[in-house]
């Protein structure tokens, strides 16, 4: 799959499929979006091939104190991916990509703060807060991770 930012400055392709896909309804997406949730691709950076310009990294403040590193475009400033804590996964935005309806999360997460008009498919697994990746994640996706930290 391909995909960029607003201005073609940024053009990305993902090697292979993501490990997993959030949903993610927490404030901090929320407020970074200025949407009511995001879907983000996990995937390994290195299986993030960039066609075009790199993005530049901005620290955003999140609610807990910490920060997220998001990569934007240096031009229009579309952000297109992140990363939380580490820099070996990639959390690719879903609406950046040419064709985002190819995409379904895996799981939805932080629902406690999910907007009531969305409503989320009986048969995917919601969580209040996060879940346990050994639970949820196919054995594939466990092994390409635990490939990462070796
Ligand atoms: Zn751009
Ligand atoms: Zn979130």
């Amino acid at each position: 799959m391909e995909g960029g930012c607003a201005c073609g400055g940024v053009r990305y392709r993902l090697t292979s499929a993501p490990l997993f896909v959030h949903c993610c309804h927490c404030l901090n997406c929320q407020r970074q979006t200025g949407s009511a949730f995001v879907v983000n691709l996990l995937i390994e950076s290195a299986r993030v091939e960039l066609l075009a310009d790199e993005p530049v990294a901005v620290d955003v403040p999140r609610d807990d104190g910490s920060t997220q590193r998001v990569y934007r475009c240096r031009t229009c400033e579309v952000a297109v991916y992140s990363e939380y804590g580490r820099p070996d996964v990639r959390f690719v935005r879903a609406g950046t990509l040419d064709e985002p309806r190819r995409v379904t999360p895996d799981v939805h997460i932080f629902t406690k703060s999910k907007v009531a008009w969305v409503v989320i498919p009986e048969s995917v697994p919601a969580f209040e807060v996060f879940y346990d990746m050994a639970e949820q994640w196919p054995a594939a996706s466990l092994e390409r991770i635990a490939a990462l930290r070796r």
